[in-house]
């Protein structure tokens, strides 16, 4: 065999009709257009599946692309509905606020003053960006500050109701009053350092605020004598009794039994001298008669 047997220049296509009649079509085409023909015939090839690819891979940008977009609207939704809720909770938090300061200011305490600043420098871009964000951080802020401002109400509200225990702020007894407290000329000429207050023989007194019993016992003009010290500079003294119901030392709360109305001492009847103390001086009863936790809370301001 020839090694290097020598390449054909030209091709021969021939087109042979079965009918004999027909006439027989040759095609001589030099071997470098048939060459130059299978080239192209590739790259055609290959044209067609790399669009093939592109096309697939583009409407598979386009399916995601649609995707995203649905993804958008919903979640533009869900942060609608969000904002919508932080600023109804926003306009109940100023309500309450609202309400604490209303608060505060039948109690007499002097109003929150809030000291809430919005910072926004510590926020992310995106979060700068979102109210709702923003509103939640103030939101957050305020209700802080109220958890405050409630604390300080319940601890205000504990040592009222704690103090009011040892006020003198009921009546020891239930009865016409018949001497006031002050300067007077019946029976005896001089100032009278509590009230009379009239009652059938032997019936109890109470303690009007809690307290300890300091005294039991005979004093001049008072006759049978209890006094009851409630701390915060009160005292109180029950006089002209006809018996005794506690010792010294003893622990009273509000309402309880100390005494029995009688006449000792000097009195025209059976009544009995009531007598509130503040800091050892004598102070009207009738002004601690019937109070209530907020009137009485005035009276130590
Ligand atoms: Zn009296």
């Amino acid at each position: 065999m020839d090694k290097n047997p020598k390449k054909p220049k030209f091709y021969t296509f021939m087109i042979v009709p079965h009918d004999a009649r027909g006439q027989a079509v040759s095609l001589k085409l030099p071997a470098r257009w048939l060459k130059a023909a299978l080239c192209l015939a590739v790259f055609c090839v290959f044209l067609v599946a790399s669009a093939f690819v592109y096309s697939t891979l583009l409407s598979r940008k386009l399916i995601n692309y649609a995707n995203t977009l649905t993804r958008n609207r919903q979640q533009q939704q869900v942060i609608n509905t969000f904002s919508d809720q932080t600023s109804r909770v926003g306009q109940a938090i100023d309500e309450l606020v609202q309400k604490d300061n209303e608060l505060r200011r039948l109690l007499g305490l002097k109003g929150w003053k809030s000291r809430i600043k919005l910072s926004t420098d510590h926020l992310s871009p995106e979060a700068k960006m979102s109210k709702v964000a923003l509103e939640i951080e103030l939101d957050e802020a305020k209700l802080a500050e109220r958890r405050q401002s409630h604390e300080e109400l319940k601890n205000w509200v504990s040592m009222v109701r704690a103090r009011f225990a040892s006020i003198p702020s009921t009546w020891p007894i239930y009865g016409r009053i018949s001497s006031y407290f002050g300067y007077r000329v019946y029976p005896w000429r001089g100032r009278h350092t509590g009230v009379d207050i009239t009652a059938r023989y032997g019936a109890p007194a109470r303690a009007t605020a809690n307290g300890v019993v300091s005294y039991v016992g005979w004093r001049h003009g008072y006759g049978k004598t209890v006094e009851i010290n409630h701390g915060y500079g009160f005292t109180t003294l029950y006089g002209h009794n006809s018996a005794y119901a506690v010792r010294v030392g003893q622990r009273v709360a509000k309402g309880q039994i100390v005494s029995y109305v009688g006449m000792t001492g000097w009195t025209t009847g059976p009544h009995l001298h009531y007598e509130v103390r503040r800091a050892g001086r004598p102070a009207n009863p009738l002004a601690y008669l019937d109070l209530n936790v907020l009137s009485a809370s005035r009276l130590w301001r």
